[in-house]
C-alpha cells in the first residue's frame, strides 16, 4: 500500500470502515511526514502529536464500535486562526503568541465530535492579512512544488500541509480569496462557501462581513466530504444561516450536461500569465466536451473590486482588532498609563501589514473621510453584487482563473503592497458579492507549478460547483503531482 499520508479522505475513509487501517497508524504516517519535510515548509506554527495520538485512538474505539462518522481518525490541519481548546492559537501574530483558548470555535467542536484529528495548527498571514503567507510572524510557508516559491495566502499553511501530505484534508479561512489563491498555488482543492453557510464563532474575525470558513483536501469530493461537516445552523453566529445542509457528496453525479457556464470578459485581459489562461480556456474545452455550454456574460465593475475591498476589509479590521489592547488577553507590555500600555502592546505585538490595514481603516472610517470612503466601497460593493445577480440570470455556473500567476517567488512582492493586493483580484469580488467559489486544479506552468480554476455560484450554489468542478476532476485532464521535496 501507499503511505497512508498519501491517501484521499476518501480512501482512507473506506480503509478505516473496513478496519484495514487504523487511525493511530494513519496519524503516525502524517506526524511522520510533518517531521520529515516541515522544517523545510513551516506550513505548521504549532504541531499536536499528543494530541493527535489521543484523538485517533479515541477514533479507533469508535470505529471498532461501527459509530464511524465520514471524518472519523482522518487527520486534519487547521489554520491558526481558529480557537481550538487548550491548544495555542496565535493568528500567526505576536500578539496571540501565547493565547490558549478556553472554548473551541463551532466547527471545531463539530469536527471534534465526528472523530476528525488535529494534527496541528496551520501556519497563516497574521490575522489573515495577506496573499502570500509571508506576513507571520512565525516565518513564511514555502511551496510543496518549488520551495523557492510561496505557497500563497492568508491559509498558506493549510494548503501546503495538503499539498505536501501532511494530512488529508485542512480548514482555512476566506476574506479575500484566502483559500482559492493558496489552493490554486499549491495544487489542490480549496472551497469558500456562501457567506453565512458555515458558522465563524470562535474564528478569529478580521473582517467580519466578508470571512467566511472552508476546506482544502486532496480531491473535490474529499472537500465535500469537510463541508457536510462544517455547514449549517449555529445559535452562537446570528450571522449564520439556518438553511438545510444538502448532502454534498451526494451531489457530485459527474453530470454537466446542459450546465450554463458564464465566462466574464473582464476576467481575461491584460496581467493574466498567458498559461494561465490557456490552461483555463483548455478546462472551459472540456466542460464543453461534457455538454455544458459556454455563455459570454460581463461583470462590469470587477475593476473597482480591490479598491472596494481595501476599504471594507480594512475599516472593518480596525474595528475589529481594537480589543488587543494588552489587558483582556494576549501580549501585555506595561506602561505608566494606559494609553502608554496600549500603544507599547500594539506597537509590539502587530506586524507591519496589519498595522498598515489598521490605519487605513481606521483613515477610511474617519470624519470627513467616511463619505468620500466607506460609504463609497460600500456603494461599489452593491454594484458588485448586482453585476453577479444580473450575470446568474443567463448562467448556472461562472468560470474565471483563480488569480492571474502561478505562485511567485518568496519575497518578491513584499516591498510593494499594491501587487501583492493585485493577487486576489479574481477571487475579492466573490466575498464582496458573498457567493461561493471553489478552486480547483487545472493544469500547471512549464516550471511545474500548478494553475487554478474558479469556479462561482450563486448563493446557496455549493452543489452546483462542487459537481461541476469533480466532472472536470473526472476527466482526468490533470494529475495530482507529488510534492517537490
Ligand atoms: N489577500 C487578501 C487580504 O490580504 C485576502 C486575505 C483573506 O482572504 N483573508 O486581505
Amino acid at each position: 500500500m501507499t503511505e497512508l499520508n498519501r491517501l484521499t479522505i476518501t480512501e482512507a475513509r473506506d480503509l478505516l470502515r473496513k478496519r484495514e487501517i487504523s487511525a493511530r497508524e494513519l496519524t503516525r504516517a502524517c506526524l511522520e511526514q510533518i517531521k520529515l519535510v516541515d522544517p523545510k515548509l513551516n506550513a505548521f506554527i504549532t504541531v499536536c502529536a499528543r494530541e493527535a495520538h489521543e484523538q485517533a485512538d479515541a477514533a479507533d474505539a469508535r470505529l471498532a464500535a461501527g459509530d464511524a462518522p465520514a471524518l472519523c481518525g482522518i487527520p486534519l490541519a487547521i489554520k491558526d486562526i481558529y480557537a481550538t481548546r487548550g491548544v495555542r492559537t496565535t493568528c500567526a501574530s505576536r500578539i496571540l503568541e501565547n493565547f490558549v483558548p478556553p472554548y473551541d470555535a463551532t466547527v471545531i467542536a463539530k469536527l471534534r465530535a465526528n472523530g476528525a484529528v488535529f494534527v496541528g495548527k496551520a501556519n497563516m498571514d497574521e490575522f489573515a492579512m495577506g496573499s502570500s503567507t509571508e506576513n507571520s510572524a512565525f516565518g513564511p510557508t514555502r511551496n510543496p512544488h518549488n520551495v523557492e516559491r510561496v505557497a500563497g495566502g492568508s491559509s498558506g499553511g493549510s494548503a501546503a500541509a495538503v499539498a505536501a501530505d501532511e494530512c488529508l484534508g485542512s480548514l482555512g479561512t476566506d476574506t479575500g480569496g484566502s483559500i482559492r489563491e493558496p489552493a490554486s498555488f499549491c495544487g489542490v482543492v480549496g472551497i469558500k462557501p456562501t457567506y453565512s453557510r458555515v458558522s465563524r464563532y470562535g474564528v478569529i474575525a478580521y473582517a467580519s462581513s466578508l470571512d467566511q470558513v472552508g476546506p482544502f483536501a486532496k480531491t473535490v469530493r474529499d472537500a465535500a466530504i469537510i463541508l457536510r461537516d462544517l455547514a449549517g445552523a449555529d445559535p452562537r453566529d446570528s450571522t449564520c444561516s439556518a438553511r438545510p445542509v444538502p448532502d454534498y457528496e451526494a451531489a457530485l453525479t459527474g453530470d454537466v450536461k446542459g450546465l450554463r457556464v458564464g465566462v466574464p470578459k473582464e476576467f481575461f485581459v491584460s496581467g493574466i500569465e498567458p498559461e494561465v489562461e490557456q490552461a483555463v480556456r483548455a478546462a472551459l474545452k472540456s466542460y464543453e466536451a461534457m455538454g455544458a455550454r459556454m455563455v459570454e456574460i460581463s461583470l462590469p465593475h470587477t475593476s473597482y473590486a480591490v479598491a472596494a475591498y481595501y476599504i471594507v476589509a480594512t475599516a472593518e479590521a480596525s474595528a475589529n482588532l481594537a480589543r488587543y489592547d494588552g489587558i483582556r488577553y494576549g501580549l501585555r507590555v506595561d506602561g505608566d498609563n494606559n494609553i502608554e500600555l496600549y500603544n507599547r502592546t500594539r506597537a509590539r505585538g502587530f506586524g507591519a501589514e496589519v498595522k498598515r490595514r489598521i490605519m487605513l481603516g481606521s483613515f477610511v472610517l474617519s470624519a470627513g473621510y467616511y463619505d468620500a470612503y466607506y460609504l463609497k466601497g460600500q456603494k461599489v460593493r452593491t454594484l458588485i453584487r448586482r453585476d453577479f445577480e444580473r450575470a446568474f440570470e443567463s448562467c448556472d455556473i461562472i468560470a474565471t482563473p483563480v488569480a492571474p500567476t502561478t505562485a511567485f517567488a518568496l519575497g518578491e512582492k513584499v516591498s510593494d503592497p499594491l501587487q501583492m493586493y493585485l493577487s486576489d483580484i479574481f477571487t475579492i469580488s466573490v466575498n464582496l458579492a458573498g457567493l461561493p467559489g471553489i478552486s480547483v486544479p487545472c493544469g500547471f506552468d512549464p516550471q511545474g507549478l500548478p494553475i487554478g480554476l474558479q469556479l462561482i455560484g450563486p448563493p446557496f450554489g455549493e452543489e452546483a460547483i462542487l459537481r461541476a468542478g469533480d466532472a472536470f476532476e473526472r476527466t482526468g485532464a490533470v494529475k495530482r503531482r507529488a510534492a517537490i521535496l
